[in-house]
C-alpha cells in the first residue's frame, strides 16, 4: 500500500516563537542563543540574518562578527516548550501516528485518512494553516510516500511552503540534488564525498552496494537506498519512541578516551539537564560510537531505577563506554540517548528518606537554576571541561 507520509517543520522556530512574543522583530536580524560575546553557538537564525552567511549551529563570537547590528537573544526552554506543545495538540486531532522528531518538527502518516480528512495536500495546507492562525507560527511541510522523502521535501520546501513528491518518482527527483539534501550526510562526510568526485545524488546512486557496503558497513547499504528515496522507516507513536538523545561528530577523529569521555561528560549534562527541564527520568542508557570506517555501534544498560541526575547517567555511560572501546579504532561520533523515560515519578529511594539522594536532588535543581539564569556553559561538570565546543 502507498502510504502518505508528512514532515513538518516549522521555520526558524525558536526565532518565530520569539516574533509572537514580540511582533516588532518581524524581518529584522535575530539571533537566538549564548552570549554573544562568550563560546556559545547559534541556536536559531532568522531568515532576515541569514543573508549574513550567520546559520545555526555556528560558534556566535562568529555570527555576531557577520553580522554586528544583529539583535542578540538568549531564549527560553520553557517558552518553545510550551509552543510545541500548542503544536503538537494540533496535530494530533488529524492522525493518530504523529512521531515528533524534535520541539518542531514531526512526521504525520495520514494513510487511509483521506476519507476523513480528503486529499492529503488539502489536508496538509489546512494543518499549515492551523498553525499559523492558533500559533502564529511558519511550517514547511513535505508530502511523500515514506519519511525520508517527506523530509526532503520539506527541507526543499522552506520556508513556509509545501511540496509533494509523487511514490514513484522518488530516485527521479532526488538525481539532481547535491548529496547535502540526503540526511545523515552532514558538512563532513558531504566532503569526503566530494573529494571522492560525488557531487550529486545520482553520483551517489552509481555506486554498487558491494562497494558501499565494504566502505561504510550497515551505513553503505542505507546510503545505497537513501540514494534511491527508498525508505521502510514506520512512523511511530510519540510513546513508543520518546527518547532524549546528544550527539556530537567530532571536529578530528579521536582515540583519546579521556577526550572521548569528557566529550561524553559534556553530552551527558545536556541531556539529563533537558530531561529535568521536562519533568521526566530514564529508565534506559545508551551509548553511540561511530568510527571512522562509519562502524555504528550502541550499547545500552537499564538502571534499577529511573534516574535524571548526571552522576548516575554518566557513570552509566561511562561503563558501557570502557567496556566497547577497546578497539582503539578512531571516534568519530560520540552520542548518548536516554529511553524509557517516565514522568514525575520520584525514585523509590526516597521513600525511605534517602538524605543523600535528596541532597543530589537539590543540587541539580540548584545547576539547573543557574543554568536557567547565565546559561548552559555557567556551570558544568570538571569532566566535561574538555569536551570541544558548545553542543
Ligand atoms: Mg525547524
Amino acid at each position: 500500500m502507498v502510504k502518505s507520509i508528512l514532515h513538518i517543520d516549522m521555520d526558524a522556530f525558536f526565532v518565530s516563537v520569539e516574533e509572537v512574543r514580540d511582533p516588532s522583530l518581524k524581518g529584522k536580524p535575530v539571533i537566538v542563543g549564548g552570549d554573544p560575546d562568550g563560546r556559545g553557538v547559534v541556536a536559531a537564525a532568522s531568515y532576515a540574518v541569514r543573508k549574513y552567511g550567520v546559520h545555526s549551529a555556528m560558534p556566535i563570537a562568529r555570527a555576531k562578527r557577520l553580522c554586528p547590528h544583529a539583535v542578540f537573544l538568549r531564549g527560553s526552554h520553557h517558552l518553545y516548550s510550551e509552543f510545541s506543545a500548542r503544536i503538537f495538540d494540533i496535530l494530533d486531532c488529524y492522525s493518530p501516528l504523529v512521531e515528533p522528531m524534535s520541539l518542531d518538527e514531526a512526521y504525520v502518516d495520514l494513510t487511509g485518512c483521506e476519507r476523513l480528512h480528503g486529499p492529503v495536500t488539502d489536508t496538509a495546507q489546512r494543518m499549515h494553516d492551523e498553525i499559523l492562525d492558533r500559533v502564529g507560527i511558519n511550517a514547511s511541510v513535505g508530502m511523500a510516500g515514506n519519511k525520508l522523502m517527506a523530509k526532503i521535501a520539506s527541507g526543499m520546501a522552506k520556508p513556509n511552503g509545501l511540496l509533494r513528491i509523487l511514490p514513484g518518482h522518488e530516485a527521479a527527483f532526488l538525481a539532481p540534488l547535491p548529496i547535502g539534501r540526503i540526511p545523515g550526510i552532514g558538512p563532513k562526510s558531504g566532503e569526503e564525498f566530494k573529494r571522492m568526485g560525488i557531487y550529486t545524488v545520482r553520483d551517489l546512486a552509481q555506486l554498487p552496494l558491494e562497494l558501499l557496503e565494504e566502505v561504510y558497513g550497515e551505513w553503505g547499504r542505507r546510503l545505497y537506498e537513501k540514494a534511491r528515496g527508498i525508505s521502510h522507516s514506520p512512523v511511530l507513536k510519540r510513546d513508543d519512541t520518546r527518547s532524549i538523545s546528544r550527539e556530537t561528530t567530532l571536529e578530528e577523529d579521536s582515540t583519546d578516551p579521556a577526550f572521548l569521555e569528557s566529550t561524553l561528560s559534556w553530552l551527558v549534562e545536556k541531556a539529563a539537564s533537558q530531561l529535568r527541564e521536562e519533568g521526566l527520568r530514564a529508565r534506559c542508557v545508551s551509548l553511540k560510537l561511530r568510527y571512522s570506517d562509519f562502524k555504528t555501534v550502541t550499547r545500552s544498560h537499564t538502571l534499577n531505577e529511573a534516574a535524571c541526575e548526571d552522576h548516575i547517567i554518566f557513570d552509566t555511560v561511562v561503563g558501557l563506554f570502557r567496556k566497547l572501546f577497546t578497539r582503539r579504532t578512531r571516534v568519530r561520533l560520540v552520542g548518548v540517548a536516554l529511553t524509557s523515560l517516565t514522568s514525575g515519578a520520584p525514585p523509590q529511594m526516597e521513600l525511605f528518606e534517602n538524605m543523600n539522594a535528596k541532597q543530589w536532588q537539590k543540587l541539580y535543581a540548584g545547576i539547573d537554576r543557574i543554568r536557567n539564569k547565565y546559561g548552559f556553559r555557567s556551570i558544568v561538570r570538571g569532566s566535561s571541561c574538555s569536551a570541544q565546543g558548545e553542543l
